[in-house]
């Protein structure tokens, strides 16, 4: 209702209306930032929308087809914030500018209107401000391009880019691991063509991402022109010098640039070449699997309480971000995994020198994107600052390791050799130009060091003698009129004027003074003069100083173009900085946990001896809640087999059955990550995937039933896993009937076994699946001790060898305080069920399927536990009350009475 139509009436609409629906024609899918002196203002729906969302007033400003035209507007130097919360909601924002001076405009007429134009689309994956950007996190924008094969299936290609940061990456992918890739890579936004977004069967991953999804016109994926696009935004004339792509690879780096060129308008962000990532050199971890082992984000949504949030010691942002990195995505590299761990190991040989290393580290401001923001000629004097005291911390370290007594290991060296080529003529020119004391905006001046550029100190003399002068002045106005309280002040509107209390005025507004005091203003309490005298000593005041403000600004633009000439200097110096603050913080995470290196290479063996959970572990700590328990797992190849082991785990509620399955999970990607990880030891042939599902998780955003989601992802693993591959499926088949829930388990058990023949961990509740320990080789059974203590289970948290007795389920019910007669009314009918249980064991079904036709029937055959005798083990008679006995009595006669049927 509220859309205006130009084209309908453009007679009558205002010249500036006019020129507002124009742009906003232009960016339909924005909010428009209309600039309008020193506020961007929002009319219409624009307005309507960005009040509700901000909180912020809806007014009107005049009149459109004679309706009020509803307007909300945001201060500009307030608009940051202002943007964060705009896009945190999913808005894109046109931020229209004025391109040309006001008084350019007048030259045209009085009533000409200001040229104005978008300078730039604010998107989730093309940020560059701090305010709106997370220091540990990279902001990526990523384009997914496909290619449709014939029967042969789509190629799929990734390529991203975080325009703060200049990183540029690109990989090919496929139909199957895509999705996995794009949860690596954790993009802000992903840019797709209209068709694939359209495609009915990637709708769902849409939806799933937590990223923004825009759909953009085939034209930016046309492969046939993207090489040249792609070599005309480096400058070069053919693309080989950065590697072979494929055709699907280059129209989704090309749709990326593309995508950049149209959000920056003008400017062009310096990146560095595309860096192909070659197939499977990260382990293949999708979304279900990262959200569960909480890896970026714990299940309550926040960073607190994640894997990374627990290892990360880093002292930077550029450091910050490389360890997200590694986690996210651990390398399958031998090589790389073992240039990483001899790095760690060189830290933690000397921690007093990794100490005195972190200590520089930290000195070193966030130059990737403090660099980046002068590139999009966004940067303030502090990003020059930062360029300066980033460098110069960098070359100090380089020095510093290059001078080291013990030879350093590879990772280091480079790192060492790339900071010592630091550029220190730039260091050098900063520190010259730039004051001690720096504005946040370069439009206030006053940034560049006094004594830096003769005819700039010349007209801040002008001006500050001028200032100076003025201040004489008001001794001299104030002798000659003798009004003691007359002073001279400065205001925005008025500039300098004189002011006297209202009852001193009648004396300048009379002759003789009033020949010299000219009346300006009078308000409630004062009366403001002037003279010319005044009036040409501001006007010398302002000619200095909008001189000394364009020397500034000359001088910035100076300093700019020289850093942004380094760029990618700047760029591997932050680079070899991030991978020396990461590699010290490992150091120091090793060093304070107790972690121990681990072993990686190509076999299938996965022995951990004494592992922990590095969260658990510390959150326990940290709440004073017990020692952690740790424990063994071994899921290497039997002898003479060629594939890992299936551990099954029993055991009741409570007993840490999850706990033991992520931190196996978790020691696997530290490991490959490059980090020491929370064990005695451990051997791990190297994980090409990691799979890792909780039965009935709650899903219902997204529309789908608990029980849909977990045989989906469950699908996907036995349709994906390999014998490389680490497995995880904890209480797999609980949200469904009993039998069902059984039944499906149970196939998947033997599908992994047969057919994946995966490395895995499989916790259940279901106690029947243990008979298939008889049947399939490499499946083991293990369980967490317990101990019946009073009736009470005391959770031991230890891993053994064996099947749980029982489940215990009662015992926990109790722990948790369910009221004593329904826990009595529950063992009743407990006892009820195992007797029938007991008349249809499902063992016989273990002799009756054809695979297991050979079963040991041993499982019945086992001395059954005598439950009497039991629970009067666990009654100490000094300790119960009257009624207690008098329960325990009525237990024993129940419990008796099963017995006997
Ligand atoms: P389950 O999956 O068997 O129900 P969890 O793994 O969820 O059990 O663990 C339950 C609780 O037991 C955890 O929250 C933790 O406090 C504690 N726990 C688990 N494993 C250990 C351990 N190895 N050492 C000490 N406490 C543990
Ligand atoms: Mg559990």
């Amino acid at each position: 209702m509220n859309r205006p139509t130009a084209a309908s009436d453009p007679d009558r609409a205002t010249p500036m209306m006019a020129q507002y629906i124009e742009i906003k024609a232009a960016n339909p899918d924005c909010l428009l930032f209309y600039r309008m002196g020193d506020f961007y203002e929002l009319f219409f729906d624009d307005a309507e929308v960005a009040s509700r969302a901000l909180g912020i007033t809806l007014t009107k400003r005049g009149k459109h087809f004679g309706n009020d035209i509803p307007m909300c507007g945001v201060p500009v130097h307030a608009a940051d914030q202002y943007l964060q919360k705009l896009i945190a909601l999913g808005h894109r924002v046109a931020v229209c500018e004025q391109t040309e001076d006001p008084a350019e405009a007048r030259k045209r007429g009085a009533k000409a209107l200001v040229r104005r134009d978008v300078v730039r689309l604010v998107t989730p994956g093309t940020l560059t401000e701090d305010a709106l950007l997370s220091p540990g996190r990279n902001n990526y924008l990523a384009a997914l391009a496909r290619s449709r094969g014939g029967d042969g299936g789509d190629d799929y290609a990734l390529a991203w880019i975080d325009i703060s940061t200049g990183e540029f990456r690109l990989a090919a992918s496929t139909a199957e691991r895509f999705a996995a890739d794009l949860a690596r890579i954790a993009p802000s936004e992903v840019i797709v063509s209209d068709a694939v977004f359209a495609d009915p069967a990637l709708k769902p991953l849409w939806l799933g991402l937590d990223a923004a999804v825009t759909p953009l016109s085939a034209a930016f994926f046309d492969g046939s022109t993207a090489g040249e696009r792609l070599a005309a935004y480096f400058g070069v004339l053919s693309l080989d010098a950065f590697g072979a792509f494929s055709r699907v690879e280059l129209s989704a780096a090309a749709a990326a640039l593309a995508y950049v060129e149209k959000t920056q308008i003008k400017e062009r962000p310096p990146l560095s070449p595309p860096i192909a990532e070659a197939a499977g050199e990260a382990m293949v971890i999708d979304a279900a699997t990262r959200a569960n082992l909480e890896l970026a984000v714990s299940v309550s949504g926040s960073r607190r309480g994640s894997l990374i949030d627990t290892v990360d010691h880093t002292v930077t942002s550029v450091g910050a971000r490389l360890l997200a990195r590694r986690i996210a995505g651990p390398s399958t590299d031998l090589a790389v995994i073992g240039r990483r761990l001899d790095a760690v190991e060189w830290m933690l040989d000397d921690m007093g020198r990794t100490g005195a290393i972190r200590d520089q580290l930290a000195a070193a401001p966030d130059i990737a994107r403090s660099l980046s923001r002068l590139s999009l000629n966004r940067g303030s004097p502090r990003d020059l600052a930062a360029i300066r005291d980033g460098l110069r911390a960098a070359s100090a370290l380089g020095a510093a390791i290059g001078g080291a007594g013990d030879p350093p290991s590879t990772e280091i060296a480079n790192a060492a050799a790339t900071l010592a080529e630091t550029p220190g003529d730039l260091v050098d020119a900063l520190a010259a130009g730039l004051a001690d004391d720096l504005p946040h905006l370069k439009r206030d001046g006053g940034f560049v060091r006094p004594g830096y550029d003769r005819d700039l100190d010349e007209a801040r003399r002008l001006r500050d003698e001028s200032r100076r002068v003025i201040a004489g002045l008001q001794a001299t106005y104030a002798a000659e009129t003798d009004l003691r309280t007359l002073r001279i002040k400065h205001n925005n509107v008025l500039g300098y004027f004189i002011e006297v209390g209202a009852g001193s005025a009648d004396r300048l507004m009379t002759a003789p003074l009033n020949a010299r005091f000219i009346h300006r203003q009078t308000l409630a309490s004062a009366v403001r003069f002037t003279t010319s005298e005044l009036a040409d000593l501001e006007a010398k005041i302002a000619g200095a100083g909008e001189r000394a403000l364009a020397l500034e600004l000359a001088a910035f633009d100076a300093l700019a173009a020289r850093v942004i000439a380094a760029s990618a200097t700047i760029r591997s110096v932050a680079d070899a900085l991030a991978v020396l603050d990461v590699t010290a913080a490992f150091a120091v995470l090793a060093d304070k946990e107790g972690y121990c290196r681990p072993s990686i290479d190509g076999s299938l063996a996965f022995t951990v001896r004494g592992g922990r959970h590095s969260v658990v572990e510390q959150a326990m700590r940290a709440s004073a809640a017990g020692p952690f328990v740790a424990n063994d797992c071994d899921l290497g190849p039997p002898a003479g087999e060629n594939a890992g082991r299936i551990w099954l785990v029993t055991g009741p509620n409570m007993a840490g059955k999850s706990t033991f399955l992520r931190q196996n999970a978790l020691i696997a990607i530290l490991a490959q990550a490059g980090s020491y990880v929370p064990a005695k030891s451990a051997v791990i042939g190297v994980v090409d995937r990691l799979f890792s599902r909780v039965g009935a998780a709650d899903d219902l955003a997204r529309g789908r039933s608990t029980f849909m989601v977990e045989m989906i992802e469950t699908a996907a693993i036995l349709n994906q896993a390999g014998p490389h591959s680490l497995v995880i499926l904890d209480e797999i088949g609980r949200g469904t009937a009993t039998f069902d829930g059984l039944s499906i388990a149970w196939a998947a058990i033997e599908h992994l076994h047969e057919v994946n023949r995966s490395r895995a961990l499989f916790a259940t509740h279901y106690h029947e699946l243990t008979a298939l320990a008889h049947r399939l080789a490499r499946l083991d059974n293990v369980t967490v001790r317990v101990k019946e203590w009073k009736g009470d289970v005391v959770f031991l948290h230890e891993i053994v060898c064996g099947t749980a007795d029982r489940s215990y389920g009662i015992q926990v019910a109790r722990l948790a305080g369910l009221p004593a007669v329904v826990v009595e009314r529950a063992r009743a009918v407990l006892h009820q069920l195992e007797e029938t249980d007991r008349k249809s064991p499902v063992d016989t079904l273990v002799d009756d399927l054809p695979l297991f036709s050979t079963a040991q029937t041993g499982a019945s055959a086992e001395p059954e536990t005598d439950a009497v005798a039991d629970m009067i083990d666990g009654i100490a008679p000094d300790e119960l009350t009257p009624r207690e006995a008098l329960e325990a009595l009525y237990r024993l006669k129940t419990a008796r009475a099963a017995k006997r049927e």
